[in-house]
């Protein structure tokens, strides 16, 4: 029997979520986004207390002081952060897909010693982290599937005695300027096929060689912080690197899949609010002496946007409910929730946009700012195209 009915826990945590995004987030939104410079963008007293509640700590284990949640709970938080500001959620969802390879993929040590100080929310600071795959050559170049060596991520890790020594640059990466640990995938034998010679090394900001670069001014999901890393001749020790030499590429991968599940509730959060955000205008709006809701291309547009927001919902707590009891029946790949939801956003906040005729291309209505957090969806994680050519190679 399918039940669809969330449990008192999640209606708690939804609810906690919810009032959260409302009162610390959704307010100050707005102001953050229109901030020229995009070092003053960040919502930094949010953040911290997002923390303080737990949210950057969800898929971290309870053993290691997180919260321990699956995905499905994980999906109804970063959507309740969305419909507040989507640049912020994702500032948690990215953190918390991070986490969550350490914890599957760490050693009991190395859990210990990037786990801990980032759940411990004792100081007064936020906790954040970063991953940085993406590099100059290309987001997709670094997952190439061919054989040539020639072709892949091209920032190296040099093995010297039991340390490695890391030169390279990662751009586009998401909390750049804001983490307190920082991933990287880098190839560690160029003489190897790009798919088998990536590992993966953890290092802190203040190791000698590590900088954070340029840091992007974006159209959208200004709360988020978004830039360059590079790396100068790092040494880093073999206890930094996670996983096996050699085997980052799949770990990588498997950060995908919770970060396509992410993608998906943001997109969920962000097309909720400009939904709502069109039907109360459109309620309201009298023209002819009828609110627009009664005219019949206004009033198909509303509903489906609403159609179109609720199937992606079934479609994330599908994949979601199929991540968290270990179900992998092959019927729907967690790629398609981050296709499905991006493009869905899409259109539903330029409908929504549209709704509001001239005013919601004005600066007074969040409608504008909604279809600028919406551009980047199907571009961020693998874009839309990469992850149909991977589904298909996958399925067919
Ligand atoms: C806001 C934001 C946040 C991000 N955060 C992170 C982060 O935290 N960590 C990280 O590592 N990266 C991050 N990225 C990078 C992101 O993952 C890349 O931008 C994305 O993977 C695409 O890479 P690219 O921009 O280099 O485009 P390219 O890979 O150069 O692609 C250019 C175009 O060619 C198409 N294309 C390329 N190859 C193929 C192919 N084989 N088949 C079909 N089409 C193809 C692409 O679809 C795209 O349209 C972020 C990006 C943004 C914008």
């Amino acid at each position: 029997m399918i039940d669809f009915t969330l449990t008192e826990e999640q209606r708690q945590l939804q609810d906690l979520a919810r009032r959260f995004a409302e009162k610390e987030v959704k307010p100050r939104a707005a102001e953050y986004d229109r901030q020229p410079d995009p070092r003053d963008s960040f919502a930094a007293e949010a953040s911290r207390k997002a923390c303080a509640l737990g949210f950057h700590a969800m898929l971290v284990p309870e053993e290691f002081g997180g919260m321990g949640l699956g995905m499905q709970n994980f999906c109804l938080v970063i959507e309740e952060l969305a419909a507040a500001d989507i640049g912020f959620a994702m500032n948690f969802g990215v953190s918390c897909a991070i986490s969550k390879m350490i914890a599957d993929h760490a050693t009991p040590a190395q859990a210990e010693r990037w786990l801990r100080p980032y759940v411990d929310t004792s100081g007064a600071t936020h906790h954040l982290l970063a991953f940085g795959g993406t590099e100059p050559s290309g987001g997709t170049e670094i997952v190439c599937p061919e054989p040539n060596p020639e072709y892949g991520t091209r920032s190296t890790a040099k093995r010297v005695g039991d340390d490695y020594v890391i030169n390279g640059a990662k751009n586009f990466i998401t909390n750049a300027s804001r983490a307190e640990l920082y991933g990287c995938m880098v190839r560690t034998d160029k003489s190897k096929p790009n798919f088998e010679s990536n590992s993966i090394f953890f290092l802190t900001p203040d190791t000698p060689g590590f900088s954070v670069g340029k840091l992007e001014d974006k159209m959208g999901h200004r709360l988020m912080s978004n830039g360059e890393l590079i790396f100068d001749n790092v040494q880093v020790s073999k206890d930094d690197m996670l996983g096996a030499e050699g085997g980052g590429l799949p770990i990588f991968a498997s950060v995908l899949g919770v970060n396509s599940l992410g993608a998906g509730a943001l997109a969920l959060g962000l097309s909720r609010a400009a939904y709502a955000m069109a039907e109360d205008y459109a309620r309201q709006r009298v023209i002819w002496g009828r609110p627009i809701t009664q005219y019949q291309s206004i009033g198909n547009m509303l509903v489906d946007m609403k159609m179109q927001i609720e199937a992606t919902r079934l479609l994330v707590q599908r994949v979601a409910w199929a991540a968290d009891h270990d179900v992998h029946d092959g019927a729907i790949h967690h790629s398609m929730v981050k296709v499905y939801a991006s493009e869905m956003a899409r259109k539903v906040t330029v409908d929504a946009m549209q709704v509001l005729g001239g005013s919601g291309y004005m600066k007074d209505y969040p409608a504008e700012k909604y279809v600028r957090d919406s551009m980047v969806i199907p571009i961020y994680d693998g874009t839309n195209q990469v992850l149909r050519q991977f589904m298909a190679m996958d399925m067919y």
